[in-house]
């Protein structure tokens, strides 16, 4: 077999070239796979935008109230069709994904009003939303009602738990896509169908909201093409497809998503206002990219479990597994391994390559935590980027790469550097 110049680049030995080309071998198929559903999501964004007469004056800025916003007003026109919704509010204004979270939650939510978790406890930034870690201003401190029926210890539903946790008060079931920074299994579409269909048969009128962070174009149908009445994520991740600056969506049905656009300016005004300041080329994009993107750092994650695990590592997903997002947890049990892992990813960045990460105190969690991101975009995680709580049992999540191409540099790289230091 042909050697590749990459292996010469970074100095692989004899054995871990063996070991990476065998790795390639394998891969073939599920990269097909990977492709397949990327040619699909790709057609699926370009009819949208199609569909909408995207036209070069839908780039122009304004600025101000923001009244009148043509290009604004298309991307979420673009987004409902691609997300197949009734409604979007995609905003620079949305700061973030648990920005976004918090609008879809607190615009739908009056006080007595019971949220349900059917995924157990949702992602760390959401605690203090909600009040489960008590904080000003939270949910529960509006007289917001919560409660949380836990996965079963193999990662399913606990449909008995759910049926017996729905009362009269249930007013919206939250579900998380994604398995976040756990080592839970991320949640396929075809088992949110499932849950769907089964809450609604319990009490019709629920609002089912979906935290779709990391899960957008992974596979071919969106959480509201299975019954979600609103999906919400981060532009600086999946959907900005590396390209869009800041910024967030809640898509859904027409009365909720207006519900969270009353949140994010004021009741009356709503979807009305929000100058968009020269960023709409980049938000619209950044999703023409996206599939494309997505389906990267799909590959990355892949090689990555599928060359961790010829080593001894668990993963999560493991290599061959069906996937549901674009995170991957490699349980690399040391302290030293984490470390190594992320100096290794931080040192093959675009950006700030020459920094070291060290871990440190962050806000939200309960010990140190370790970061390596060298972004275009700071803090997007669609970009090539590993983070690691500090604790038992040292499990780094890896995600992004805007190119595959970056990512399979990194991740061999990241191999010889833990081979150097006798990790491997
Ligand atoms: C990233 C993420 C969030 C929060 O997004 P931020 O943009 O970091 O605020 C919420 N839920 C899940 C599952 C996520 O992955």
């Amino acid at each position: 077999m042909k050697k590749e110049k990459i292996y010469d680049e970074i100095g692989l030995d004899a054995e871990l070239i063996k070991i990476s080309n065998e790795v390639f071998e394998e891969l073939k198929e599920i990269f097909n796979e990977v492709d397949e559903i990327a040619s699909f999501n790709q057609i699926k964004v370009l009819k949208a935008m199609q569909k909408a007469k995207l036209s070069d004056i839908h780039f122009a800025a304004t600025t101000g109230y923001g009244y009148n916003d043509l290009g604004r007003d298309k991307i979420e026109e673009i987004y409902k069709t691609v997300f197949k919704a009734e409604d979007a509010l995609v905003r620079p204004q949305i700061v973030s994904g648990t920005h976004a979270l918090n609008l879809a939650l607190s615009g739908n939510l009056r006080p007595n009003d019971e949220l349900l978790s059917v995924v157990g406890l949702p992602y760390d930034t959401l605690l203090p939303v909600i009040g489960i870690k008590e904080t000003r201003g939270s949910l529960i401190e509006y007289g917001v009602k919560y409660k949380q029926v836990d996965l079963k210890e193999d990662g399913s539903f606990d449909f008995i738990g759910i049926k017996n946790a729905i009362n009269e008060n249930t007013k919206m079931v939250l579900i998380q896509r994604s398995k976040g920074y756990s080592t839970r299994v991320s949640l396929s579409i075809e088992k949110i169908e499932k849950v769907i269909s089964y809450i609604r048969e319990i009490k019709k009128d629920i609002i089912i909201l979906v935290d779709n962070c990391y899960g957008e174009f992974v596979e071919e149908r969106e959480p509201i093409e299975v019954g979600a009445d609103l999906i919400v994520g981060s532009l600086i991740k999946n959907p900005g497809g590396g390209l869009a600056p800041i910024g967030g969506y809640i898509v859904g049905k027409k009365e909720f998503v207006e519900n969270a656009a009353y949140r994010l300016t004021a009741p009356g005004l709503g979807k009305e206002l929000g100058a968009t300041l020269g960023i709409n080329q980049s938000i619209l994009q950044g999703l023409f990219l996206a599939p494309s993107v997505v389906a990267s750092a799909l590959k990355g994650a892949i090689l990555a479990a599928n060359l961790f695990e010829k080593f001894g590592f668990t993963c999560v997903p493991s290599g061959k597994e069906k996937r549901a997002d674009i995170v991957q947890a490699i349980i690399l049990n040391k302290k030293e391994a984490v470390i190594s892992f992320c100096e290794a990813i931080q040192e093959v960045a675009p950006v700030d390559s020459f920094i070291s990460p060290i871990p440190s105190y962050m806000p939200g969690y309960d010990c140190d935590v370790i970061m390596a991101a060298g972004a275009f975009v700071s803090g997007s995680s669609i970009e090539l980027s590993a983070d690691a709580p500090m604790r038992e049992p040292y499990v780094v999540f890896f995600q992004g790469g805007l190119t595959f191409y970056h990512a399979k540099y990194a991740i061999l790289f990241t191999l010889k550097r833990m081979r150097e230091k006798g990790i491997i």
